[in-house]
């Protein structure tokens, strides 16, 4: 299963805003508007102009002023005293001159903002800037990272996929070896290394539930002589016509393999001495009435001597090679019979 693709966090639009705002709202605003206009003036300017008003508007009472004197403003507003300054009337205290050195400076609402906040504005800039810079790095660095964890995982679905494909080769590979490794390439049935695997499991099978497994041993009479009279492709032909005679002659639990030149070995499990022999008879007889072709034409007719042995449910000494040279001696003695017959032993 390819692995599925993890989706990476991505800044999103409402972080970026939130940021922002937070830069924003950083800077050092100012909370009024008086405030946001600062202008100095030296004070020594600002008395100047002002004892000069005020010698005009209080003539009768002129005097000089001292640097000790308390200076009274007037309300501009108030109607009483809106032609001017006028002594004993009601005013504001705003400065006494002695509490302030000659060098100090009072605000005056016309200066600019820049030129009241300029240090906090160029730190909040900065800010924003370097804010901007870290966020574009970080976007940078996700989608560097984003674009590495693609190629890598496009990369092991590629070698999963290659690894399964070379899986399922070798798989096949095996199979067709353990296929030719045990098929006979003349016949195309089971060879001697099959059978004898089959005989193995057969007799454990039969030990355990209890079944008897009959074994049979065919070979073809005088078959040297078919070889020698009409070839040794004819001689292949009858190897095939036999052999496909036997298998198709048995049980499907039954198995037919070609043990040797033309020599052939039928197991059949659950299967007694009795029955084994009389399905070796009609095998005898189904392959005396074949006729096989030789190279120019001429009728080919052969025979088959079978010899029978059983392993008994209760016998746990017999293998595979005590069963077939049982078998084995049984055709034997059918060839010592005269052939073309079918022998048992036991
Ligand atoms: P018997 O009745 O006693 O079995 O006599 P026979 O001639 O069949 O036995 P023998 O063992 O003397 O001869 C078997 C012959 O089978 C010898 C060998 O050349 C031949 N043979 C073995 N394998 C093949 C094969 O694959 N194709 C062909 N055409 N002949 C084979
Ligand atoms: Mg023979
Ligand atoms: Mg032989």
């Amino acid at each position: 299963m390819p692995h599925q693709r993890r989706p990476l966090a991505r800044p999103s639009a409402t972080w970026l805003c939130a940021m922002a705002l937070l830069s924003i709202c950083s800077l050092p605003l100012p909370t009024s508007a008086g405030e946001l206009l600062p202008k100095r003036l030296p004070v020594r300017e600002y008395l100047h102009e002002l004892r000069q008003q005020l010698t005009e508007k209080t003539a009768p009472q002129r005097r000089q002023w001292r640097n000790g004197d308390s200076l009274r403003l007037p309300i501009p507003a108030a109607p009483d005293n809106a032609g001017g300054l006028v002594p004993r009337q009601p005013v504001q205290p705003r400065a006494n001159l002695a509490q302030h050195p000659t060098t100090a400076s009072w605000p005056d609402a016309s200066a600019s903002i820049f030129e009241r906040y300029w240090w906090q504005i160029l730190l909040g800039g900065s800010l924003i800037i370097l804010q901007g810079l870290l966020i574009s790095a970080l976007i940078f660095a996700l989608r560097s990272r984003r674009v590495t964890l693609d190629a890598l995982h496009d990369e092991r679905n590629q070698l999963e996929a290659r690894v399964l494909q070379r899986t399922q080769e070798l798989m096949q590979a095996n199979a067709k070896l353990e296929q030719l490794a045990t098929t006979d390439p003349l016949t195309g049935i089971g060879n001697r290394r099959r059978m004898t695997e089959q005989i193995n499991r057969e007799l454990d099978r039969g030990r355990r539930f209890g079944h008897p497994l009959s074994l049979l041993m065919a070979d073809i009479d005088h078959f040297k002589n078919v070889n020698d009279q009409y070839g040794h492709e004819a001689g292949d032909r009858v190897i095939i016509a036999v052999a496909r005679a036997l298998a198709e002659g048995v049980r499907n639990i039954d198995m037919a393999s070609r043990f040797g030149g033309e020599e052939f070995v039928l197991l059949m499990p659950e299967t007694s001495i009795e029955v084994a022999t009389s399905a070796a008879e009609r095998l005898r007889q189904e392959i005396a009435a074949l006729e096989v072709k030789g190279d120019k034409g001429e009728s080919i007719h052969f025979t088959i001597s079978i010899g029978v042995a059983m392993a008994p449910p209760e016998n746990t000494l017999d293998t595979p090679s005590t069963l077939v040279s049982r078998a084995d001696k049984a055709l034997y003695q059918a060839k010592e019979a005269g052939r073309n017959r079918v022998m048992c032993n036991g």
